[in-house]
Parts: structure tokens; C-alpha cells; sequence
């Protein structure tokens, strides 16, 4: 990828072996975006198969616009539900503080879908875009043969610190519970259950299915990864005494998995010579916004577009400039966001009672704090 491209219009991309390790989402968007671009890819997945945890995601607008660019709106109407609005509740009253209207928000509807439907979507667009994808190949020592190696292996990444990332991860005093319940009809509203210490996350999928996020403070450690499954006691045990109807939700799972949740500092460094990371290997982010594989997404996008607009230095060099400041900007709200939810005593009442008000006069406003992350559109150019 040597020459210059075309009136700065693209097509670098053509004809060029990319190597995607890893087939997640965000190795799976990243692979679809350069096949669009006419690039021979290849997606080496450790997993015997491609599959994703049994558990919800939200998609917001930002990401969504990726998925729309990759050709995806058909695929997306019948694989997940349209978001009508979000509720931050109280947790103890089982009341709504206030209630923001999602269908407010400029572009593409939000959107919640479960992960499994996403991903396979993602992998019959790819394949059908003619992206290979090998199974069982786990990207280590010796790096694939390709014009551009992308490194989407997740928050355990093997290839970010083969660029010089040493960062070390912190536990940070938090773990989440995820499960999938049963409950046909219900609302299409994300509703975020907050209590000193503890908040739930709940919102509807397709076809009846329901899914819960649940976390809580403490001190005692857990494992990183959602391969740890844990008794549907300790879930319940730890939201006990809070409102029935949240309890109520939480009393029909039946499995559930735990993850410790740790702060991994953004990589330093996102690429060297012709390997570039994105999604969690670059920046794992915490569940508090709902935007790790959304900014994963938008990864994607723009690491395929810069690369089929410019030669490599210049291309990689750009992608990590235009995502950095703004994979960091949303890693910090997200902390906010966890520090807000569950805040105790006279703070708490005071937050509720400021929430409620912005929710009743300026509803609008509040939802516009967010312009910058939802109405992003890494797809405008
Ligand atoms: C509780 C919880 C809730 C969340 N909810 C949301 C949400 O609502 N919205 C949102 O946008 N984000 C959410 N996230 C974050 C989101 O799940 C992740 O940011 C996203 O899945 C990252 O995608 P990825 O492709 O970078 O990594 P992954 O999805 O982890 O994919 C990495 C892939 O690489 C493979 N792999 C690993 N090592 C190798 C190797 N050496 N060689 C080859 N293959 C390898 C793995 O098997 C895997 O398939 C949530 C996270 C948590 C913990």
C-alpha cells in the first residue's frame, strides 16, 4: 500500500490482503468494511465457532450509522426491538425519576438487540461480501501475511502489546451479573434501576426475551470474562430489599454469568507498521454508557476508510488520531455515569431530584448533553 490514492477519493483498499484476528463485533464490522472496499479479507477466530454470549446489547445511534453504511437496515428491522425511550428508575421506590424520549434523537432509531442475532448478521453480511473466515486460528507470536493485520482479539488482546502497550489493568471494586429472562411484551424501554451502590439495566429483546445487567460494588474480586457463571442467589442477594418490581425480575432467572469489572487505561499506542487494533483490544470499555461495541463500530469504519484513502504510515497514524480523543471523552462520561447511579444519602436525593426536573422542563436539553456521542457520524466523512 504504497501509492497515493485516487483524488483522495479511496480505493487503496482494493485488492489488498487483510487479515482481521479476531471475529467479534467489532472484527466483524472491521471485516465488512474493508471487503466492501474491495479488500480480500480474512477473519482468524480463535473460537471454534463465531458466537456471542447470551445477553442483550444496546446499539445507539453513532454505531448504528456504521451498521446502515455496511448495507445492515434490512438485516437489523426483524433482529432487534426500536427503543421508545430510557427511564432512570429509583431502585428502592421502584418509581421512574424521569423518563427521556429516545425517538428525540436525530438519525437512526436506537436500538436493543440480543448478541447472538447481531453477530450473526454481521457474519452472513460478511461472508456474502466474500470475507473468509477460519475458525479455530488464534492469532499469537507470528503475525498473519497481509498488506494490513487488524487486531480485534478483545480485552485480553494478545496483539496490544505487541505494539508496545503495557498498561496494566486495575479491578475496580465491581462486578455485573448478566442473565436473559422470559417476558413477552414488554415495554420497549431501557429502564436504569439505581441504589446505593448497586444499579440493574433492563430492557426488552426479540422474541419475548428480556435482559437484565445488574452491578454492584464490592470489594471481593472476580473474574474478567463472561465464561463464569454464578448462582442466581448471589444476584438476588445482592438487589435484596429494593423494589418489587425490580426484584420481581430478578426472581425469574434462572442462569446467570458474573464478569469483575476492571479500568484498563486507553493503549498508548493503536498501531505499528502495517497492524492496527481496535474495539476492546484497543480500548475496553466499561458498561456505563453502552458503548463499547458501538465505539468498536466506529473503529471500524474509520480504520477501513483511512486505509483505502491513504498509505499506510499516514492511514494508521490518522485512524488512531481521529478515535483516540474521542474513545477517551466517552470512557470518561461512562464513569460518571456509574458514580451517578449509585450515589447514597443526601446526594442521591438531591441527583434524583435534579434528574427529575431536567426530565420535566428541559427534556430536550438533557438528552442534547449526549449530542456528541449519539449524533456522531463517522460515516459522513
Ligand atoms: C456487562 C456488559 C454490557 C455491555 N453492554 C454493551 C451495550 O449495551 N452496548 C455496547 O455498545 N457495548 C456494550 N458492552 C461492551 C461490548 O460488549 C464490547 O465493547 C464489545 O463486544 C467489544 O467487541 P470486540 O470485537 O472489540 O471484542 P470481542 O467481542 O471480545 O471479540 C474479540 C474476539 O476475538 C477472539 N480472539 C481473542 N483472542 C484471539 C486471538 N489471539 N486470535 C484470534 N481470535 C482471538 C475472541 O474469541 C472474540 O471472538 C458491554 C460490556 C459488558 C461487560
Amino acid at each position: 500500500m504504497s501509492e497515493t490514492a485516487d483524488n483522495g477519493r479511496g480505493g487503496l483498499l482494493r485488492g489488498r490482503r487483510v487479515v482481521v484476528a479476531g471475529g467479534g463485533l467489532g472484527g466483524l464490522a472491521a471485516a465488512l468494511a474493508c471487503a466492501r472496499r474491495g479488500a480480500e479479507v480474512e477473519v482468524l477466530e480463535r473460537a471454534p465457532e463465531i458466537a456471542e454470549v447470551g445477553a442483550g446489547i444496546q446499539v445507539s445511534p453513532n454505531g448504528l450509522r456504521v451498521l446502515s453504511a455496511l448495507g445492515l437496515d434490512a438485516a437489523m428491522q426483524g433482529a432487534s426491538v426500536v427503543a421508545q425511550a430510557v427511564e432512570p428508575m429509583d431502585a428502592i421506590s421502584g418509581r421512574p425519576v424521569t423518563r427521556f424520549d429516545l425517538t428525540r434523537l436525530e438519525g437512526p432509531p436506537y436500538r436493543f438487540f440480543h448478541r447472538a442475532d447481531l453477530i450473526g448478521l454481521l457474519l452472513e453480511a460478511a461472508r456474502a461480501a466474500g470475507v473468509t473466515v477460519t475458525l479455530g486460528a488464534e492469532v499469537g507470536e507470528v503475525l498473519p501475511d497481509a498488506d494490513l493485520v487488524i487486531g480485534a482479539d478483545g480485552i485480553h488482546s494478545r496483539l496490544r502489546p505487541r505494539i508496545g502497550n503495557v498498561e496494566v489493568a486495575e479491578f475496580m471494586g465491581a462486578v455485573a451479573w448478566r442473565a436473559v429472562i422470559e417476558r413477552p411484551g414488554a415495554e420497549p424501554v431501557a429502564r436504569v434501576w439505581m441504589a446505593p451502590g448497586r444499579h440493574a439495566v433492563t430492557y426488552p429483546l426479540t422474541d419475548g426475551r428480556f435482559n437484565i445487567v445488574a452491578v454492584q460494588e464490592r470489594s471481593q474480586w472476580a473474574a474478567e470474562g463472561w465464561q463464569h457463571a454464578d448462582d442466581p442467589g448471589h444476584l438476588r442477594a445482592a438487589f435484596a430489599g429494593l423494589s418489587g418490581r425490580l426484584t420481581g425480575l430478578l426472581g425469574q432467572v434462572e442462569q446467570v454469568a458474573l464478569w469483575g469489572l476492571f479500568r484498563h487505561p486507553v493503549a498508548t499506542t493503536w498501531h505499528a507498521g502495517n497492524l492496527a487494533i481496535l474495539g476492546d483490544a484497543a480500548h475496553p470499555t466499561l458498561p456505563f454508557l453502552a458503548q463499547g461495541a458501538n465505539l468498536a463500530f466506529e473503529d471500524a469504519w474509520v480504520l477501513a476508510d483511512c486505509s483505502d484513502r491513504m498509505a499506510l504510515p499516514e492511514a494508521l497514524a490518522s485512524y488512531q488520531r481521529m478515535r483516540r480523543p474521542r474513545v477517551e471523552r466517552a470512557i470518561a462520561a461512562a464513569n460518571a455515569n456509574k458514580r451517578n447511579y449509585h450515589l447514597r444519602g443526601p446526594v442521591r436525593v438531591a441527583a434524583h431530584l435534579a434528574l427529575k426536573t431536567a426530565g420535566r422542563l428541559a427534556p430536550g436539553a438533557y438528552l442534547g448533553r449526549l449530542d456528541w456521542l449519539y449524533g456522531h457520524d463517522v460515516t459522513a466523512g
